[in-house]
């Protein structure tokens, strides 16, 4: 059974987040969803648990996903539920620079392996701080995310 972690901060959860979970789904028998957050920020908790029930129930129809909390190393995390395999999504240059590097450090305290999946091109330009740049200034951003 291949298990893999998708972690993120997913602030929010935006469809583009959405199509990197199911096309890894069609390479891992599993896929933990992992929201992280830092333990030192006070009200952080509530926040993440909630952000943790609502990706969930986008998935709720699906039996290999799970939606988890953690905080500290993703490696540790990924270790704790035997997990050899993290996906993250690709989207530019510059998601590419910070992601290798990030791959490179995991790869140096593990054997866990990094996968990459380049951003459909309809889905290319999503971000989570731009939905919330649009949402903070009034503007419907639920064609950003899933239903
Ligand atoms: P982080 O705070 O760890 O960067 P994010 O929640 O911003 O987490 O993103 C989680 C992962 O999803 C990252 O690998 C990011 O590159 C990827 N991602 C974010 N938006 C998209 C998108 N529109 N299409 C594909 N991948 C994306």
């Amino acid at each position: 059974m291949r298990t893999a972690v998708f972690p993120g901060s997913f602030d929010p959860f935006t469809i583009g987040h959405k199509d990197i979970a199911e096309r890894a789904l069609n390479m891992f028998d599993f896929l933990i969803i992992g929201v992280g957050f830092n333990i030192n920020k006070p009200g952080n908790d509530a926040i993440v648990s909630d952000r943790v029930k609502t990706i969930a129930s986008i998935f709720k129809d699906e039996k290999r996903i799970t939606v988890e909390a953690y905080s500290g190393l993703t490696v540790d995390f990924a270790k704790r539920h035997g997990a050899g395999f993290i996906v993250r999504g690709l989207r530019e240059v510059k998601d590419f620079e910070y992601e290798r590097n990030l791959a490179d450090t995991n790869a140096a305290i593990s054997n866990i392996e990094t996968v990459f999946l380049t951003a459909r091109p309809e889905f290319g330009f999503i971000s989570s701080s731009m939905v919330r740049e649009l949402k903070s200034n009034g503007y419907d951003v639920s064609r950003f995310l899933p239903k």
